[in-house]
């Protein structure tokens, strides 16, 4: 029996994904998932970015449902997790409240935005240009060194809008690498990126993310790759997990165990 395991999977609370914890779980054992982690968007405690993620008085609820699914669902192992944007104004946040009072298995880190020039850019859209990739750059790597997170998701989540695999891809992929592999940080081949709409570049018609040029790159360190579904639907729960795991295993990567976020 193939173990299938997704550590990635959202609610309707982010207001971008439907069905709520339960919904995913049924989904989970028809699908025949052993794992589920539950890692909608984080709630934050100054509402920032409010258009995708929970108010920050929505957090019990959350944390609840998937208590109560855990308690209900005997036959799927549950985690409790979210996905994170790091700032160190909300390191405390994460480590004593969601990791510490409110019992979270993991958080996952992950950079939809990143801070420019003192302001906050969206990294759809806003990664097109050296600076831009630069300090996505940065920023993913500060969010790895933060040591709150059991994996980053989507590295290469840039590859939406710098269109070209160039040397500044290959800088900045570089630097993604060499501070995964020092810190021993998985790196997440992003399923829902196999999803979603492919986009027309001079290259050619791909992926926005998983870039494959990125992820073959990656194959010249010693590090860490996690495929998930990233589901935003319950239908969604273990989609394109098979070929993001392909794609890690075509450039030869080593696959990450997280097996000791059950315990
Ligand atoms: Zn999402
Ligand atoms: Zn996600």
């Amino acid at each position: 029996m193939t173990i299938i395991k997704n550590y990635h999977t959202h609610t309707y609370r982010c207001k971008h994904a439907t069905e709520d914890v339960t919904q995913y779980c049924q989904a989970a054992i028809e699908q025949g998932l052993q794992v589920l982690g539950i890692s909608d968007h984080t709630a934050l405690p100054d509402d920032r970015w409010p258009n995708i993620r929970m108010p920050y008085s929505e957090l019990p609820n959350y944390s609840t449902a998937i208590d109560s699914a855990i308690d209900s669902f005997n036959n799927l192992k549950i985690l409790k997790g979210a996905e994170c944007e790091y700032a160190p104004e909300y390191h405390s946040y994460f480590k004593e409240e969601l990791l510490g009072d409110l019992n979270f298995d993991y958080l996952i880190g992950a950079a939809h935005y990143f801070p420019q020039n003192g302001n906050w850019t969206g990294t759809y859209g806003g990664a097109n240009t050296v600076t831009g990739l630069r300090a996505y750059t940065d920023y993913f790597i500060e969010s790895m060194q933060s040591g709150l997170f059991a994996f980053m998701a989507h590295p290469d989540l840039f590859g939406n809008c710098y269109h070209r695999w160039d040397s500044n891809t290959i800088e900045a992929s570089r630097d993604i690498f060499s501070a995964a592999e020092s810190l021993q940080m998985p790196l997440e081949i992003n399923g829902y990126g196999l999803r979603k709409p492919k986009i027309t570049t001079d290259d050619g018609v791909r992926c926005m993310y998983p870039w494959l040029p990125f992820w073959e790159l990656a194959s010249e360190y010693n590090i860490l790759a996690i495929a998930n579904s990233d589901a935003h639907r319950p239908q969604d729960v273990s989609s394109n997990i098979a070929e993001a795991t392909d794609i890690g295993v075509k450039f030869g990567l080593t696959f990450a165990d997280l097996s000791y976020l059950e315990n």
